[in-house]
């Protein structure tokens, strides 16, 4: 059967950034030719030198080039590839998309349409769950239509509650009310909010975790049902429901049945609904451990180099070979867990504030040594432009335990220069030296926390007079 099968000639990668070369890079280890997409701001880039072709599909605005549906198939079609990766962002959650390439007979890296919209409807993807068996956080069952419904289901679990769009995504569309007279006021902001970011307004509600936790667990199934899960990653470092830095294994889940237990409830999940190629099951932990699906990520993520390195399986030439029809390579029992692995998501900003800092790079002096990778799309006299997200860097450390990952962090983070526009680096180093990440006992609230306690004095300082970041 392996002999008939083939890989692809040629992959068109519709992104840009980090995850545009990411993608190249496994793309050549396979042998499969590359062609990049780019936007008139961006023919300078690093997507664009590295691949082995390049086709300009529109303006900056990613309305015009990047989610430029027609535009991306006629690329494919005038370069005759056999597949487009999405990467993530962009078109990678949009089931059209993914139906429109199969129409016009090229592959779609990632799962099937129909895990797409599954996964893009968080209200429907819990109520199935729910049905399934798998522990949800407790909440609505499926949307909440009206004010009313949503405040008899506030009064059934009690405040405080997240209202959250059916729809959402990368941390928006989510509003946490405290109390019951808050709930009208809020439940309306929402549904408009919902409506004006992701053209729809349907909204569900769950009780709010003040405690939580974000763990998650990579998945990987085969067109044939096969499906087994790569360990978890603990994304509990956040700002804005956004995921800041994320770790492998979780410092939480110290005990192997807890691991087991989180692993095997991923795998249930992405059976529910007939889960193939890559995804990610996202979770909620409390502190008495119990876990709660919370949705499901069809797509590779930004924090994929995690598992990567305590795994040692490159996910994204998997993710193609799956995508190709090939089987399974690894059973459950085959997947290993060596050391520990930390990332810190660099963006150009502000640190402080968290306002973005779009610019030119005047000089760039990347870490390296044991155990660092950097997953970026940044040179030298490369110029961030101001249209797309402002993650510029993934910093990725692997250490043979938790304490020596987080050494070798701030040892990378001293490492990395970047000048001429603003990063979050400070930020991260703060973070790395807080007694509460060194001993692993930190939640969703941790930023919050560290804040509240610097402006009591009691955190470590952070230099406000350094004039450039390193
Ligand atoms: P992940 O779940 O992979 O950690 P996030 O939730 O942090 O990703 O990302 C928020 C959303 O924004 C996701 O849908 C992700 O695909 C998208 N996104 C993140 N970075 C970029 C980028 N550089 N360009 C476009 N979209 C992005
Ligand atoms: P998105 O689709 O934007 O990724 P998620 O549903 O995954 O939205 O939630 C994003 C983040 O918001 C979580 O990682 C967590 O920090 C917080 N969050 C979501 N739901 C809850 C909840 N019920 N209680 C507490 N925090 C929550
Ligand atoms: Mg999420």
């Amino acid at each position: 059967m392996l002999i008939n099968m083939k890989l692809f000639k040629k992959v068109l990668i519709a992104s840009r950034g980090e995850i545009a070369v990411r993608i190249i890079r496994s793309c050549k280890e396979l042998g499969i030719k590359t062609v990049a997409v780019y936007s008139d701001v961006e023919k300078d880039s690093l997507h664009v030198k590295l691949a082995d072709e390049s086709v300009c599909i529109g303006p900056a605005n990613p309305d015009h080039s990047y989610l430029n549906i027609p535009a991306i198939l006629s690329t494919a079609e005038i370069t005759d590839s056999d597949a487009i990766h999405p990467g993530y962002g962009f078109l990678s959650e949009n089931y059209h998309f993914a139906e429109a390439c199969i129409t016009s007979g090229l592959t779609f890296i990632g799962p099937s349409p129909e895990n797409i919209r599954l996964g893009g409807d968080k209200a429907k993807a819990r109520q199935i769950m729910k049905r399934k068996g798998i522990p949800v956080v407790p909440g609505s069952d499926g949307p909440v239509a009206t004010e009313e419904i949503a405040m008899k289901t506030a009064r059934k679990i009690g405040f405080p509650i997240v209202i959250k769009a059916s729809a959402g995504g990368g941390g928006r569309g989510m509003r946490i009310v405290r109390e019951e007279k808050d709930l009208e006021q809020s439940f309306y902001l929402a549904q408009r909010e919902a409506l004006t970011a992701f053209g729809n307004s349907e909204l569900y509600i769950e009780k709010y975790i003040p405690d939580a936790r974000h763990i998650e667990v990579q998945i990987m199934a085969d067109n044939k049902g096969n499906i087994i899960h790569l360990n978890e990653r603990d994304c509990s470092i956040q700002r804005r429901h956004q995921k800041l830095i994320e770790e492998s294994p979780s410092p939480f889940s110290t005990s192997e049945k807890f691991r087991k237990k989180i692993g095997d409830l991923s795998v249930k999940a992405a059976r529910a609904i007939r889960y193939r190629n890559i995804g990610t099951v996202e979770f909620i932990v409390n502190h008495d451990s119990s876990i709660y699906f919370m949705e499901i990520n069809t797509r590779i993520q930004v924090e994929h180099p995690v598992t990567e390195v305590v795994t040692g399986i490159d996910i994204v030439k998997e993710q193609i070979k799956l995508a190709a029809g090939f089987p399974l390579e690894y059973k459950q029992s085959q997947i290993k867990q060596s050391g520990h692995a930390i990332e810190c998501r660099i963006n150009a900003e502000d640190p402080e504030r968290f306002i973005p800092s779009p610019g030119k790079i005047n000089f760039l002096s990347i870490p390296g040594g044991p155990g660092v990778r950097v997953d970026t799309a940044i040179y030298t006299g490369y110029i961030i432009p101001p249209h797309y997200d402002s993650l510029i860097a993934k910093l990725i450390v692997h250490g043979k335990d938790r304490g020596e990952a987080i050494v070798r962090m701030r040892r990378s983070l001293d490492e990395f220069i970047i000048e001429g526009v603003r990063t979050t680096i400070p930020f991260y180093k703060k973070v790395l030296n807080h007694p509460d990440f060194i001993k692993g006992e930190f939640d969703t609230t941790f930023l919050e926390k560290m804040n509240s306690s610097s402006q009591n004095g009691l955190s470590l300082s952070l230099s406000k007079n350094s004039g450039k970041d390193k």
